[in-house]
Protein backbone atom coordinates (compact mmCIF):
# COMPACT_ATOMS: atom_id res chain seq x y z
CA UNK A 1 0.00 0.00 0.00
CA UNK A 2 1.16 3.42 -0.94
CA UNK A 3 2.48 5.52 2.06
CA UNK A 4 0.26 8.35 1.37
CA UNK A 5 -2.90 6.37 0.89
CA UNK A 6 -2.05 4.66 4.69
CA UNK A 7 -1.50 7.86 6.01
CA UNK A 8 -5.23 9.17 4.70
CA UNK A 9 -6.40 5.89 5.96
CA UNK A 10 -4.97 5.90 9.11
CA UNK A 11 -4.98 9.86 9.65
CA UNK A 12 -8.61 10.88 8.43
CA UNK A 13 -10.24 7.54 7.46
CA UNK A 14 -10.25 5.76 11.37
CA UNK A 15 -10.91 8.62 12.81
CA UNK A 16 -13.88 9.24 10.62
CA UNK A 17 -15.15 5.84 11.14
CA UNK A 18 -14.25 5.94 14.98
CA UNK A 19 -16.38 9.23 15.26
CA UNK A 20 -19.47 7.99 13.13
CA UNK A 21 -19.18 5.12 15.60
CA UNK A 22 -19.50 7.55 18.74
CA UNK A 23 -21.93 9.88 16.86
CA UNK A 24 -24.33 6.65 15.85
CA UNK A 25 -23.69 5.36 19.32
CA UNK A 26 -24.73 8.90 20.64
CA UNK A 27 -28.05 9.09 18.08
CA UNK A 28 -28.94 5.46 19.74
CA UNK A 29 -28.77 7.16 23.55
CA UNK A 30 -29.89 10.41 22.29
CA UNK A 31 -33.83 7.84 22.21
CA UNK A 32 -33.13 7.24 26.36
CA UNK A 33 -31.78 10.75 27.03
CA UNK A 34 -35.21 12.28 24.87
CA UNK A 35 -37.35 9.88 27.12
CA UNK A 36 -35.81 10.30 30.30
CA UNK A 37 -36.07 14.20 29.30
CA UNK A 38 -39.90 13.50 28.77
CA UNK A 39 -40.35 11.85 31.83
CA UNK A 40 -38.76 14.73 33.68
CA UNK A 41 -40.89 16.75 32.50
CA UNK A 42 -44.05 15.21 32.62
CA UNK A 43 -43.39 14.27 36.27
CA UNK A 44 -43.08 17.88 37.17
CA UNK A 45 -46.89 17.30 36.70
CA UNK A 46 -47.27 14.37 39.07
CA UNK A 47 -45.69 16.01 41.60
CA UNK A 48 -47.52 18.91 41.43
CA UNK A 49 -50.77 16.80 41.93
CA UNK A 50 -49.43 14.86 44.56
CA UNK A 51 -48.22 18.07 46.19
CA UNK A 52 -51.86 19.92 45.82
CA UNK A 53 -53.06 16.48 47.43
CA UNK A 54 -51.49 16.62 49.98
CA UNK A 55 -51.38 19.54 50.89
CA UNK A 56 -55.46 19.71 50.60
CA UNK A 57 -55.23 17.03 53.23
CA UNK A 58 -52.74 18.90 55.59
CA UNK A 59 -55.47 21.50 55.52
CA UNK A 60 -57.99 19.31 56.56
CA UNK A 61 -55.64 18.22 59.08
CA UNK A 62 -55.28 21.75 60.28
CA UNK A 63 -58.94 22.61 60.77
CA UNK A 64 -59.62 19.47 62.71
CA UNK A 65 -56.96 20.85 64.53
CA UNK A 66 -58.55 24.33 65.03
CA UNK A 67 -61.53 22.84 65.69
CA UNK A 68 -60.08 20.70 68.22
CA UNK A 69 -58.25 23.32 69.83
CA UNK A 70 -61.19 25.64 69.85
CA UNK A 71 -63.23 23.02 71.86
CA UNK A 72 -60.69 22.01 74.29
CA UNK A 73 -60.43 26.22 74.79
CA UNK A 74 -64.15 25.89 75.94
CA UNK A 75 -64.33 22.78 77.63
CA UNK A 76 -61.49 20.64 79.73
CA UNK A 77 -60.09 17.44 77.87
CA UNK A 78 -61.81 15.25 80.51
CA UNK A 79 -64.84 16.95 79.71
CA UNK A 80 -64.10 17.52 75.86
CA UNK A 81 -63.18 13.77 75.58
CA UNK A 82 -66.78 11.63 76.13
CA UNK A 83 -68.60 13.81 74.21
CA UNK A 84 -65.86 14.42 70.99
CA UNK A 85 -67.69 12.69 68.83
CA UNK A 86 -70.65 14.72 68.81
CA UNK A 87 -69.58 17.78 69.05
CA UNK A 88 -66.71 17.24 66.12
CA UNK A 89 -69.66 16.31 63.90
CA UNK A 90 -71.47 19.50 65.12
CA UNK A 91 -68.63 21.75 64.54
CA UNK A 92 -67.04 20.69 61.54
CA UNK A 93 -68.45 17.93 59.23
CA UNK A 94 -71.18 15.53 60.02
CA UNK A 95 -69.29 12.58 57.85
CA UNK A 96 -66.17 13.00 60.15
CA UNK A 97 -66.27 10.30 62.73
CA UNK A 98 -64.21 11.72 65.96
CA UNK A 99 -63.13 10.10 68.51
CA UNK A 100 -61.65 10.55 72.03
CA UNK A 101 -58.99 7.44 74.08
CA UNK A 102 -56.65 7.60 76.73
CA UNK A 103 -53.15 5.75 75.70
CA UNK A 104 -54.18 3.10 78.41
CA UNK A 105 -56.78 2.57 75.41
CA UNK A 106 -59.82 3.63 77.30
CA UNK A 107 -62.38 4.77 74.17
CA UNK A 108 -64.33 7.62 75.86
CA UNK A 109 -65.58 8.68 72.70
CA UNK A 110 -68.29 7.08 70.80
CA UNK A 111 -69.62 4.76 73.39
CA UNK A 112 -72.11 2.24 72.80
CA UNK A 113 -74.98 2.58 73.75
CA UNK A 114 -75.14 6.36 72.14
CA UNK A 115 -72.89 4.92 69.55
CA UNK A 116 -75.52 1.78 68.09
CA UNK A 117 -78.01 4.85 67.26
CA UNK A 118 -75.37 6.41 64.74
CA UNK A 119 -74.84 4.13 61.36
CA UNK A 120 -71.66 6.12 60.91
CA UNK A 121 -70.19 5.65 64.89
CA UNK A 122 -71.30 2.01 64.54
CA UNK A 123 -69.29 1.51 61.91
CA UNK A 124 -66.43 3.30 63.16
CA UNK A 125 -66.28 0.69 66.12
CA UNK A 126 -66.86 -2.42 63.88
CA UNK A 127 -63.70 -0.61 61.98
CA UNK A 128 -61.17 0.87 64.80
CA UNK A 129 -62.30 0.47 67.91
CA UNK A 130 -59.48 -2.77 68.59
CA UNK A 131 -57.35 -0.36 66.72
CA UNK A 132 -57.46 2.73 68.51
CA UNK A 133 -57.90 1.16 72.16
CA UNK A 134 -54.45 -0.04 71.41
CA UNK A 135 -55.48 -4.31 71.51
CA UNK A 136 -54.39 -5.04 68.08
CA UNK A 137 -51.11 -4.19 66.06
CA UNK A 138 -51.33 -2.79 63.09
CA UNK A 139 -49.83 -1.90 59.35
CA UNK A 140 -49.73 2.06 59.55
CA UNK A 141 -48.10 4.61 57.95
CA UNK A 142 -47.48 7.89 59.82
CA UNK A 143 -47.05 11.32 59.28
CA UNK A 144 -46.55 13.13 62.69
CA UNK A 145 -46.44 16.95 63.03
CA UNK A 146 -45.53 19.75 65.48
CA UNK A 147 -48.33 21.47 66.90
CA UNK A 148 -49.05 23.68 64.06
CA UNK A 149 -49.34 21.13 61.83
CA UNK A 150 -45.94 21.53 59.69
CA UNK A 151 -45.93 17.68 58.46
CA UNK A 152 -42.35 15.58 58.81
CA UNK A 153 -42.50 12.25 57.77
CA UNK A 154 -41.62 10.10 60.83
CA UNK A 155 -38.37 8.25 60.47
CA UNK A 156 -39.18 4.39 60.81
CA UNK A 157 -39.27 3.14 64.41
CA UNK A 158 -40.57 0.11 64.64
CA UNK A 159 -38.61 -2.25 64.78
CA UNK A 160 -41.42 -4.00 62.20
CA UNK A 161 -39.99 -2.40 59.12
CA UNK A 162 -40.31 -3.77 55.64
CA UNK A 163 -39.95 -2.09 52.21
CA UNK A 164 -43.01 -2.13 50.25
CA UNK A 165 -43.41 -2.26 46.06
CA UNK A 166 -44.79 -0.48 44.07
CA UNK A 167 -48.08 -1.16 42.17
CA UNK A 168 -47.18 0.28 38.93
CA UNK A 169 -44.28 0.00 36.36
CA UNK A 170 -43.55 2.47 33.46
CA UNK A 171 -45.71 2.96 30.55
CA UNK A 172 -44.35 1.75 27.34
CA UNK A 173 -44.91 3.05 24.04
CA UNK A 174 -44.14 0.35 20.69
CA UNK A 175 -40.49 0.78 21.63
CA UNK A 176 -40.23 2.80 24.82
CA UNK A 177 -36.76 2.35 26.06
CA UNK A 178 -38.32 4.35 29.77
CA UNK A 179 -38.38 0.66 31.20
CA UNK A 180 -34.56 0.07 30.02
CA UNK A 181 -33.97 3.53 31.59
CA UNK A 182 -34.73 2.87 34.81
CA UNK A 183 -34.08 -0.99 35.09
CA UNK A 184 -31.07 -2.11 31.92
CA UNK A 185 -32.71 -3.68 28.60
CA UNK A 186 -35.76 -6.20 29.09
CA UNK A 187 -35.31 -6.38 32.55
CA UNK A 188 -38.60 -5.68 34.38
CA UNK A 189 -38.87 -5.60 38.13
CA UNK A 190 -41.32 -3.88 40.23
CA UNK A 191 -40.74 -0.31 41.52
CA UNK A 192 -39.44 0.19 45.15
CA UNK A 193 -41.36 2.40 47.64
CA UNK A 194 -39.96 4.62 49.08
CA UNK A 195 -42.65 4.41 51.77
CA UNK A 196 -42.12 2.72 55.03
CA UNK A 197 -44.22 0.17 56.68
CA UNK A 198 -44.67 0.01 60.66
CA UNK A 199 -46.20 -2.69 62.60
CA UNK A 200 -47.68 -1.29 65.88
CA UNK A 201 -49.96 -0.02 68.05
CA UNK A 202 -52.13 2.86 68.27
CA UNK A 203 -51.10 4.07 71.64
CA UNK A 204 -46.98 3.98 70.70
CA UNK A 205 -47.73 5.33 67.05
CA UNK A 206 -48.99 8.77 68.84
CA UNK A 207 -46.72 9.15 71.91
CA UNK A 208 -43.96 10.68 70.01
CA UNK A 209 -45.52 13.46 68.84
CA UNK A 210 -48.41 15.72 69.73
CA UNK A 211 -50.01 15.47 66.44
CA UNK A 212 -50.16 13.52 63.32
CA UNK A 213 -51.92 11.83 60.14
CA UNK A 214 -52.23 8.32 60.37
CA UNK A 215 -52.78 5.85 57.60
CA UNK A 216 -53.73 2.30 58.37
CA UNK A 217 -54.78 -0.66 56.08
CA UNK A 218 -57.56 -2.69 57.65
CA UNK A 219 -59.71 -5.54 55.17
CA UNK A 220 -57.45 -4.15 52.16
CA UNK A 221 -58.79 -0.93 52.76
CA UNK A 222 -56.98 2.00 53.47
CA UNK A 223 -58.11 4.56 56.61
CA UNK A 224 -56.83 7.65 57.26
CA UNK A 225 -57.10 8.71 60.83
CA UNK A 226 -55.95 12.78 62.34
CA UNK A 227 -55.15 12.75 65.87
CA UNK A 228 -54.67 15.30 68.29
CA UNK A 229 -52.72 15.16 72.01
CA UNK A 230 -53.48 18.28 74.24
CA UNK A 231 -50.89 19.00 75.98
CA UNK A 232 -52.96 20.01 79.07
CA UNK A 233 -53.57 16.04 79.06
CA UNK A 234 -51.27 14.48 76.86
CA UNK A 235 -52.53 10.91 78.32
CA UNK A 236 -55.59 11.50 75.55
CA UNK A 237 -56.00 11.50 72.35
CA UNK A 238 -58.44 13.05 70.27
CA UNK A 239 -58.96 12.01 66.59
CA UNK A 240 -61.29 12.11 63.42
CA UNK A 241 -61.22 9.33 60.93
CA UNK A 242 -61.85 10.52 57.06
CA UNK A 243 -64.80 8.97 55.51
CA UNK A 244 -64.36 7.47 51.64
CA UNK A 245 -66.55 10.41 50.35
CA UNK A 246 -64.17 13.30 52.34
CA UNK A 247 -61.03 11.54 50.58
CA UNK A 248 -63.51 11.20 46.99
CA UNK A 249 -64.02 15.61 47.28
CA UNK A 250 -60.20 15.78 47.40
CA UNK A 251 -59.65 14.08 43.82
CA UNK A 252 -61.10 17.01 41.32
CA UNK A 253 -59.15 20.19 43.02
CA UNK A 254 -55.68 17.79 43.19
CA UNK A 255 -56.22 16.62 39.64
CA UNK A 256 -56.79 20.22 38.03
CA UNK A 257 -52.88 20.90 38.83
CA UNK A 258 -52.32 19.05 35.80
CA UNK A 259 -54.63 20.21 33.92
CA UNK A 260 -52.46 21.92 31.24
CA UNK A 261 -50.95 18.86 29.81
CA UNK A 262 -54.63 17.86 29.54
CA UNK A 263 -53.82 17.43 25.33
CA UNK A 264 -50.80 14.94 25.77
CA UNK A 265 -51.88 12.89 28.75
CA UNK A 266 -54.17 11.75 31.43
CA UNK A 267 -53.45 12.21 34.76
CA UNK A 268 -54.63 9.72 37.31
CA UNK A 269 -55.08 8.64 41.61
CA UNK A 270 -54.47 4.85 41.56
CA UNK A 271 -55.53 3.56 44.93
CA UNK A 272 -53.39 0.82 46.73
CA UNK A 273 -54.57 -1.53 44.17
CA UNK A 274 -53.06 0.62 41.12
CA UNK A 275 -57.10 0.91 40.32
CA UNK A 276 -58.00 4.53 39.55
CA UNK A 277 -59.75 6.67 41.84
CA UNK A 278 -59.99 9.75 39.43
CA UNK A 279 -58.56 10.27 36.54
CA UNK A 280 -58.59 13.65 34.38
CA UNK A 281 -59.82 12.56 30.97
CA UNK A 282 -62.79 10.55 31.19
CA UNK A 283 -62.84 7.06 29.51
CA UNK A 284 -59.44 7.19 28.80
CA UNK A 285 -58.61 3.53 29.41
CA UNK A 286 -54.61 2.86 29.47
CA UNK A 287 -53.04 -0.16 31.49
CA UNK A 288 -53.30 1.45 35.12
CA UNK A 289 -50.46 -0.43 36.04
CA UNK A 290 -48.02 0.99 33.79
CA UNK A 291 -48.24 4.93 33.86
CA UNK A 292 -45.52 6.25 31.59
CA UNK A 293 -44.36 8.60 35.43
CA UNK A 294 -45.54 8.42 38.86
CA UNK A 295 -45.59 10.49 42.25
CA UNK A 296 -46.32 8.16 45.18
CA UNK A 297 -48.12 10.04 47.70
CA UNK A 298 -46.14 9.12 50.57
CA UNK A 299 -47.00 8.41 54.04
CA UNK A 300 -50.71 10.27 54.10
CA UNK A 301 -51.89 7.57 51.22
CA UNK A 302 -49.47 4.48 51.26
CA UNK A 303 -49.06 2.65 47.72
CA UNK A 304 -51.30 5.39 46.41
CA UNK A 305 -49.71 6.67 43.35
CA UNK A 306 -50.67 9.79 40.86
CA UNK A 307 -49.69 8.03 37.06
CA UNK A 308 -48.95 9.93 34.28
CA UNK A 309 -50.21 8.18 30.64
CA UNK A 310 -49.33 9.42 27.21
CA UNK A 311 -52.33 9.71 24.85
CA UNK A 312 -50.18 8.43 22.12
CA UNK A 313 -46.81 6.56 23.70
CA UNK A 314 -45.43 6.38 20.23
CA UNK A 315 -45.09 9.80 19.51
CA UNK A 316 -41.96 10.32 21.26
CA UNK A 317 -40.67 7.35 19.91
CA UNK A 318 -41.65 8.44 16.57
CA UNK A 319 -39.92 11.85 17.47
CA UNK A 320 -37.07 9.87 18.67
CA UNK A 321 -37.04 8.07 15.74
CA UNK A 322 -37.25 10.97 12.94
CA UNK A 323 -33.98 12.48 14.99
CA UNK A 324 -32.19 9.56 14.89
CA UNK A 325 -32.63 9.38 11.25
CA UNK A 326 -31.56 12.96 10.86
CA UNK A 327 -28.52 12.43 12.59
CA UNK A 328 -28.04 9.40 10.20
CA UNK A 329 -28.06 10.86 7.51
CA UNK A 330 -25.82 13.44 8.60
CA UNK A 331 -23.31 11.28 9.23
CA UNK A 332 -23.69 9.35 6.48
CA UNK A 333 -23.15 12.47 4.78
CA UNK A 334 -20.27 13.72 6.69
CA UNK A 335 -18.31 9.93 5.97
CA UNK A 336 -19.05 10.72 2.11
CA UNK A 337 -17.82 14.12 2.04
CA UNK A 338 -15.12 12.86 4.00
CA UNK A 339 -14.20 10.31 1.90
CA UNK A 340 -14.42 12.14 -1.30
CA UNK A 341 -12.16 14.84 0.16
CA UNK A 342 -9.69 11.92 1.32
CA UNK A 343 -10.11 10.84 -2.36
CA UNK A 344 -9.37 14.20 -4.05
CA UNK A 345 -6.27 14.80 -1.09
CA UNK A 346 -5.03 11.29 -2.12
CA UNK A 347 -5.08 11.97 -6.16
CA UNK A 348 -3.57 15.69 -5.57
CA UNK A 349 -0.48 14.28 -3.63
CA UNK A 350 -0.10 11.18 -6.47
CA UNK A 351 -0.70 14.03 -8.69
CA UNK A 352 1.83 15.79 -7.09
CA UNK A 353 4.66 12.89 -6.36
CA UNK A 354 4.13 12.46 -10.09
CA UNK A 355 4.97 15.45 -10.76
CA UNK A 356 8.24 15.91 -8.49
CA UNK A 357 9.54 12.63 -9.90
CA UNK A 358 8.87 14.25 -13.48
CA UNK A 359 10.77 17.06 -12.96
CA UNK A 360 13.45 15.02 -11.37
CA UNK A 361 13.28 13.21 -14.73
CA UNK A 362 13.38 16.16 -16.49
CA UNK A 363 16.55 17.71 -15.12
CA UNK A 364 18.36 14.33 -16.02
CA UNK A 365 16.52 14.37 -20.00
CA UNK A 366 17.44 18.48 -19.96
CA UNK A 367 21.52 17.54 -19.35
CA UNK A 368 21.14 14.61 -21.52
CA UNK A 369 19.41 17.05 -24.50
CA UNK A 370 22.13 19.86 -23.54
CA UNK A 371 25.23 17.57 -23.61
CA UNK A 372 24.81 15.08 -26.44
CA UNK A 373 24.61 18.59 -29.21
CA UNK A 374 27.47 20.25 -27.20
CA UNK A 375 29.40 16.95 -27.66
CA UNK A 376 29.02 16.61 -31.33
CA UNK A 377 29.62 20.68 -31.93
CA UNK A 378 32.83 20.48 -29.95
CA UNK A 379 34.16 17.14 -31.60
CA UNK A 380 33.14 18.81 -35.32
CA UNK A 381 34.63 22.46 -34.61
CA UNK A 382 37.59 21.06 -33.17
CA UNK A 383 38.24 19.05 -36.65
CA UNK A 384 37.46 21.79 -38.39
CA UNK A 385 40.19 23.93 -36.22
CA UNK A 386 42.44 21.72 -36.66
CA UNK A 387 42.05 21.80 -40.22
CA UNK A 388 42.04 18.39 -39.97
CA UNK A 389 39.12 17.84 -43.28
CA UNK A 390 40.51 20.01 -46.11
CA UNK A 391 37.47 18.02 -48.31
CA UNK A 392 35.37 21.39 -49.12
CA UNK A 393 32.09 19.28 -48.79
CA UNK A 394 33.21 18.06 -45.70
CA UNK A 395 33.93 20.86 -44.31
CA UNK A 396 30.21 22.26 -45.92
CA UNK A 397 28.74 19.00 -43.98
CA UNK A 398 30.37 19.63 -40.51
CA UNK A 399 29.70 23.42 -40.42
CA UNK A 400 25.79 22.22 -41.05
CA UNK A 401 25.65 19.20 -38.30
CA UNK A 402 27.15 22.48 -36.31
CA UNK A 403 24.63 25.06 -36.95
CA UNK A 404 21.79 21.85 -37.04
CA UNK A 405 22.79 20.67 -33.05
CA UNK A 406 23.24 24.83 -32.29
CA UNK A 407 19.82 25.40 -33.22
CA UNK A 408 18.16 22.38 -31.48
CA UNK A 409 20.33 23.39 -28.38
CA UNK A 410 18.99 27.03 -29.10
CA UNK A 411 15.26 25.15 -29.45
CA UNK A 412 15.88 23.55 -26.19
CA UNK A 413 16.84 26.33 -24.39
CA UNK A 414 13.99 29.05 -25.40
CA UNK A 415 11.64 26.34 -24.67
CA UNK A 416 12.28 25.65 -21.27
CA UNK A 417 12.93 29.58 -20.82
CA UNK A 418 9.58 30.24 -22.58
CA UNK A 419 8.01 27.38 -20.01
CA UNK A 420 9.14 29.30 -17.15
CA UNK A 421 7.93 32.54 -18.29
CA UNK A 422 4.53 31.29 -18.53
CA UNK A 423 5.01 29.23 -15.18
CA UNK A 424 5.77 33.06 -13.68
CA UNK A 425 2.72 34.05 -15.45
CA UNK A 426 5.36 36.44 -17.25
CA UNK A 427 4.06 38.61 -20.67
CA UNK A 428 6.61 38.68 -23.63
CA UNK A 429 4.51 37.63 -26.24
CA UNK A 430 3.49 40.96 -28.94
CA UNK A 431 0.06 39.69 -31.22
CA UNK A 432 -0.52 41.76 -33.69
CA UNK A 433 -2.98 41.33 -36.85
CA UNK A 434 -0.46 39.62 -39.47
CA UNK A 435 -0.78 36.91 -42.09
CA UNK A 436 0.50 33.61 -40.74
CA UNK A 437 0.91 32.00 -44.61
CA UNK A 438 4.37 33.48 -44.61
CA UNK A 439 4.98 32.69 -41.05
CA UNK A 440 4.31 29.06 -41.74
CA UNK A 441 5.86 28.60 -45.05
CA UNK A 442 9.30 30.01 -43.67
CA UNK A 443 9.36 27.81 -40.62
CA UNK A 444 8.28 24.87 -43.15
CA UNK A 445 10.90 25.36 -45.74
CA UNK A 446 13.31 25.84 -43.19
CA UNK A 447 12.68 22.63 -41.25
CA UNK A 448 11.80 20.53 -44.75
CA UNK A 449 15.36 21.41 -45.82
CA UNK A 450 16.28 19.26 -42.62
CA UNK A 451 13.60 16.99 -43.03
CA UNK A 452 14.19 15.73 -46.52
CA UNK A 453 17.82 15.67 -45.28
CA UNK A 454 17.06 12.77 -43.01
CA UNK A 455 15.72 10.97 -45.44
CA UNK A 456 11.67 11.98 -44.79
CA UNK A 457 9.49 12.75 -47.56
CA UNK A 458 7.55 16.00 -47.11
CA UNK A 459 3.65 17.44 -48.50
CA UNK A 460 2.27 20.79 -47.26
CA UNK A 461 -1.18 20.88 -48.36
CA UNK A 462 -2.27 24.36 -48.08
CA UNK A 463 -5.44 26.50 -48.36
CA UNK A 464 -4.86 29.93 -50.44
CA UNK A 465 -3.61 32.74 -47.86
CA UNK A 466 -4.17 35.38 -46.25
CA UNK A 467 -4.13 33.35 -43.03
CA UNK A 468 -4.76 36.49 -41.06
CA UNK A 469 -5.04 36.18 -37.19
CA UNK A 470 -4.00 38.47 -34.37
CA UNK A 471 -0.79 36.34 -32.85
CA UNK A 472 3.00 36.54 -32.10
CA UNK A 473 4.88 35.51 -35.41
CA UNK A 474 7.87 34.15 -33.49
CA UNK A 475 5.39 31.87 -30.86
CA UNK A 476 3.51 30.64 -33.43
CA UNK A 477 6.66 29.40 -35.37
CA UNK A 478 7.98 27.85 -32.13
CA UNK A 479 4.55 25.74 -31.86
CA UNK A 480 4.80 24.46 -35.60
CA UNK A 481 8.55 23.12 -35.04
CA UNK A 482 7.59 21.73 -31.62
CA UNK A 483 5.39 19.94 -33.22
CA UNK A 484 7.62 19.30 -36.69
CA UNK A 485 10.44 18.09 -34.61
CA UNK A 486 8.33 15.72 -32.64
CA UNK A 487 7.13 14.45 -36.00
CA UNK A 488 10.49 13.80 -37.07
CA UNK A 489 11.41 12.58 -33.39
CA UNK A 490 8.76 9.84 -33.09
CA UNK A 491 8.84 8.33 -36.65
CA UNK A 492 10.68 5.72 -36.16
CA UNK A 493 11.39 4.26 -39.77
CA UNK A 494 8.05 5.68 -41.09
CA UNK A 495 9.61 8.75 -42.37
CA UNK A 496 6.64 10.85 -43.42
CA UNK A 497 5.58 13.96 -42.34
CA UNK A 498 2.50 15.81 -43.84
CA UNK A 499 1.31 19.24 -43.06
CA UNK A 500 -2.42 21.02 -43.47
CA UNK A 501 -3.26 24.30 -43.05
CA UNK A 502 -6.86 25.21 -43.66
CA UNK A 503 -8.79 28.06 -43.11
CA UNK A 504 -12.03 26.48 -40.85
CA UNK A 505 -14.58 28.62 -39.60
CA UNK A 506 -13.23 31.42 -37.62
CA UNK A 507 -9.89 29.44 -37.15
CA UNK A 508 -6.71 28.96 -38.72
CA UNK A 509 -5.72 25.14 -38.22
CA UNK A 510 -2.48 24.07 -38.54
CA UNK A 511 -2.02 20.10 -38.58
CA UNK A 512 1.45 18.19 -38.41
CA UNK A 513 0.55 14.24 -39.32
CA UNK A 514 3.32 11.76 -38.75
CA UNK A 515 3.51 7.98 -39.47
CA UNK A 516 5.78 7.36 -36.55
CA UNK A 517 4.66 5.38 -32.86
CA UNK A 518 2.06 7.40 -32.48
CA UNK A 519 0.74 8.22 -28.47
CA UNK A 520 0.38 5.23 -26.33
CA UNK A 521 -3.86 4.71 -25.30
CA UNK A 522 -4.61 6.64 -22.29
CA UNK A 523 -2.01 8.87 -22.39
CA UNK A 524 -3.71 11.09 -25.23
CA UNK A 525 -4.26 14.52 -22.56
CA UNK A 526 -1.29 13.23 -20.63
CA UNK A 527 1.65 14.08 -22.94
CA UNK A 528 0.31 17.86 -22.83
CA UNK A 529 1.26 17.97 -18.89
CA UNK A 530 4.33 19.43 -18.18
CA UNK A 531 7.86 17.36 -17.72
CA UNK A 532 5.12 14.26 -18.91
CA UNK A 533 6.66 11.86 -21.73
CA UNK A 534 5.27 9.20 -22.95
CA UNK A 535 8.32 7.54 -24.63
CA UNK A 536 10.74 7.85 -21.80
CA UNK A 537 14.41 8.39 -23.03
CA UNK A 538 15.40 4.65 -21.51
CA UNK A 539 13.45 2.64 -23.64
CA UNK A 540 12.78 4.38 -26.37
CA UNK A 541 15.98 5.85 -27.00
CA UNK A 542 14.10 9.28 -27.64
CA UNK A 543 16.02 12.30 -26.25
CA UNK A 544 13.15 14.70 -24.86
CA UNK A 545 12.31 17.19 -22.01
CA UNK A 546 8.62 16.86 -21.76
CA UNK A 547 7.87 20.10 -22.22
CA UNK A 548 7.46 20.67 -26.26
CA UNK A 549 3.98 20.21 -26.12
CA UNK A 550 2.73 21.75 -22.87
CA UNK A 551 4.57 24.61 -24.18
CA UNK A 552 2.41 24.92 -27.50
CA UNK A 553 -0.64 24.40 -25.82
CA UNK A 554 0.04 27.14 -23.20
CA UNK A 555 1.16 28.99 -26.26
CA UNK A 556 -2.08 28.65 -28.19
CA UNK A 557 -4.23 28.65 -25.00
CA UNK A 558 -2.59 32.49 -25.00
CA UNK A 559 -4.05 32.89 -28.62
CA UNK A 560 -7.12 31.74 -27.53
CA UNK A 561 -6.65 28.74 -29.29
CA UNK A 562 -5.92 24.94 -28.48
CA UNK A 563 -4.09 22.22 -30.00
CA UNK A 564 -5.45 18.56 -30.19
CA UNK A 565 -3.84 14.99 -31.00
CA UNK A 566 -5.48 12.25 -32.89
CA UNK A 567 -4.50 9.24 -34.23
CA UNK A 568 -4.10 9.46 -37.89
CA UNK A 569 -5.90 6.95 -40.00
CA UNK A 570 -3.75 3.78 -41.25
CA UNK A 571 -0.78 4.77 -38.35
CA UNK A 572 0.97 7.69 -36.45
CA UNK A 573 -0.46 10.92 -35.12
CA UNK A 574 -2.08 14.09 -35.89
CA UNK A 575 -1.43 17.45 -33.95
CA UNK A 576 -3.51 20.53 -34.76
CA UNK A 577 -3.32 23.52 -34.12
CA UNK A 578 -6.14 26.13 -34.13
CA UNK A 579 -5.91 29.58 -33.99
CA UNK A 580 -8.84 31.95 -34.11
CA UNK A 581 -9.06 34.53 -37.32
CA UNK A 582 -8.88 37.95 -36.55
CA UNK A 583 -12.19 39.16 -36.61
CA UNK A 584 -11.99 41.43 -39.03
CA UNK A 585 -10.95 38.60 -41.53
CA UNK A 586 -13.55 36.29 -40.53
CA UNK A 587 -15.93 39.18 -41.06
CA UNK A 588 -14.81 39.95 -44.79
CA UNK A 589 -14.78 36.49 -45.11
CA UNK A 590 -18.41 35.87 -44.62
CA UNK A 591 -19.29 38.79 -46.68
P1 LIG B 1 9.35 15.54 -25.55
O1 LIG B 1 10.47 16.43 -25.27
O2 LIG B 1 9.34 14.29 -24.71
O3 LIG B 1 9.15 15.26 -26.99
P2 LIG B 1 6.78 16.83 -25.74
O4 LIG B 1 6.04 17.64 -24.75
O5 LIG B 1 7.07 17.44 -27.04
O6 LIG B 1 8.07 16.33 -25.02
O7 LIG B 1 5.95 15.52 -25.99
C1 LIG B 1 5.45 14.81 -24.87
C2 LIG B 1 5.32 13.35 -25.19
O8 LIG B 1 4.30 13.18 -26.18
C3 LIG B 1 6.53 12.76 -25.79
O9 LIG B 1 7.46 12.30 -24.83
C4 LIG B 1 5.96 11.62 -26.61
O10 LIG B 1 5.84 10.48 -25.84
C5 LIG B 1 4.61 12.11 -27.03
N1 LIG B 1 4.59 12.64 -28.41
C6 LIG B 1 4.66 13.94 -28.79
N2 LIG B 1 4.58 14.04 -30.14
C7 LIG B 1 4.45 12.79 -30.61
C8 LIG B 1 4.31 12.23 -31.94
N3 LIG B 1 4.29 12.98 -33.01
N4 LIG B 1 4.17 10.89 -32.04
C9 LIG B 1 4.18 10.10 -30.94
N5 LIG B 1 4.30 10.56 -29.66
C10 LIG B 1 4.44 11.91 -29.52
Amino acid sequence: MRRSTLIILLGIGLPSLLLAALALRTANEQRIVVERQTALLYQRHTDAVAEELQQQLRQRHQQFLDVTKHLLTEVPPEALAPQFAELLANRWRADVVGFAVTLDGELLSPRLPAASRNPSWNAFLNRHAAFVSSHTVTELYQVESSDDATQTIAPPQSAYLEESWRNVAPQQGEASATKELYFGKGVSVPVASKVTVQYERFSSAVSSAPSGILARFAEDQLDLLFWYRPPANASLVFGAALSPKQLRDLWPSSLAAASSIRRDACVAILDERGQPVAQSIEGFAPDWARPFVATELGETLPHWEVGLYLLDPDRLTRAVGNFRLALILGILLALLAIGYGSFLVANETRRQLALAQRKTDFVSNVSHELKSPLTSIRMFAELLEQNRVTEPTKRQQFLRVISLEAERLTRLINNVLDFAKLERKQKWLEPHPVDLYPVIQRTWEAYETHLRAQGFSTTWQADPPPYEAIADPDAVAQMLVNLLSNAEKYSADAKDVMLTTRLEDGTVSISVQDRGLGVPVGQERKIFEPFYRAHDALSSGIQGAGLGLTLAQRLAAEHGGTINFARRDGGGSVFTLRLPRSPMVANAARV
